[in-house]
């Protein structure tokens, strides 16, 4: 079809809801329509910064009352928040219909709240995606957080909510015995247990078992009077922050997984001195000794595995060796890690926080670019990072 793919997400994103709805439906149902979207979204430069928040449980736990509540309390705080209901087995998409039956509970279509239903039709790429996608269309308009629900807790169900952010599962007093039944899939996904209905009898006992064998927070809530929503907001926010931190550090070990020690600075007052060991007695044969005149120090390495040790001596009394010597006498006085570029290296740790004694790059023994990373921020140690040529 021949939608002006530009214009319609100009219009999402200036807050047209049919727009927004249109350009849900495009990115779930795949193909070229999708990919023309996602590539207007990315030349907006998506954060994906938006907290997304997966609800599951059995059917009957009450999910989309408690969804419902959720949304109301994270809009109360000026969020505008999308929900995705997704239910594998009905063959609808779109308003607020779920299963085959209009869902009479929708929250009201406020600007502050989107809610979108989703099945399988038209998924192409399979409803996690379309559910992905969907959730990128939203975080686009501004919507922060979206809340993906599920109708049941069959195994697609826990494939669309695991890659939430943080993932709350519902249950209800009167499963107490059949805990230890329950698909252990769910159990192993949820990072809070929100067991709705808790003015039942036999909610305390429900809680209880689920403490006893889960180390997750287990909060008690009643999605038809607000009891507890306030404590699993709370919850659900201290868990997101945890989560993002996660998220950046796996994403950071991804991009650093090829870090090694590329060599170990030792201070010392003579280069030629300290070959008398090095040499003479381990063996191992220096590189040749170089000057770095802007560091004021004389610097040999000796090959060591796949590292090396770096013998520095200083050439001046007030360059950073000597008055380390003077400090702590002779010794290691730095470890190297080898990055691969260390441009984005310094970039990305720049943006965690971490305290820099480089900003920018400069010149290292042997043609290497180097900057240090202030001992505060690395356990006492002068780290360096090193990229070699
Ligand atoms: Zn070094």
């Amino acid at each position: 079809m021949n939608w002006d793919i530009d214009k319609l997400v100009e219009d999402a994103l200036a807050g047209s809801r049919r727009s927004l709805s249109k350009c849900i439906s495009l990115v779930e149902n795949g193909g070229a329509d999708a990919h023309a979207v996602r590539l207007v979204l990315d030349k907006l430069g998506q954060r994906k910064t938006a907290k997304r928040i997966g609800l599951t449980g059995p059917p009957g736990s009450g999910k989309s009352t408690l969804v419902n509540k959720l949304a109301e309390a994270f809009a109360k705080d000026g969020n505008r928040v999308g929900i995705i209901a997704v239910d594998p087995s009905s063959p609808y998409s779109g308003g607020a219909i779920l299963g085959d039956r209009v869902r009479m509970d929708a929250p009201s279509e406020t600007t502050d709240i989107f809610f979108r239903s989703m099945g399988n039709r038209g998924a192409a790429g399979g409803l996690s995606d379309a559910c992905a996608g969907a959730a990128d269309v939203l975080e686009a308009c501004g919507y922060n957080p979206i809340l993906i629900e599920t109708v049941g807790v069959g195994q697609s169900e826990i494939e669309i909510v695991r890659h939430a952010d943080v993932v709350i599962v519902v249950m209800v007093p009167g499963l107490g015995d059949e805990i230890q039944s329950i698909k252990a899939g769910i159990l192993e996904i949820g990072d809070v247990f929100a067991v709705n209905k808790c003015d039942l009898p036999g909610a305390d006992r429900t809680a209880h078992e689920l403490r006893a064998v889960l180390s997750a927070p287990v909060v008690m809530v009643s999605a038809m009077n607000g009891e507890g929503i306030e404590e699993l907001v709370k919850t659900i926010s201290l868990l997101s922050q945890t989560a993002r931190q996660k998220k950046l550090l796996k994403e950071s070990e991804l991009k650093m997984k090829t870090l090694k020690i590329d060599h170990v600075g030792i201070a010392v007052n003579s280069i030629e001195e300290s070959l008398g060991f090095y040499e003479g007695m381990l063996g191992i044969k220096a590189e040749g000794v170089e000057e770095v005149a802007e560091q004021k120090v004389k610097v040999a390495f000796l090959p060591c595995g796949d590292s090396e040790l770096e013998l520095l001596e200083s050439t001046s009394p007030d360059g950073p060796v000597a008055r380390f010597i003077e400090k702590n006498g002779e010794g290691v006085q730095h470890i190297a890690i080898r990055v691969d570029d260390i441009e984005a290296a310094l970039e990305e740790l720049k943006e965690k926080g971490v305290r820099l004694i480089d900003e920018t790059p400069r010149y290292g023994a042997g043609g290497a670019s180097i900057a240090f990373v202030h001992p505060k921020s690395a356990g006492g140690v002068l780290l360096e990072l090193c990229e070699r040529k």
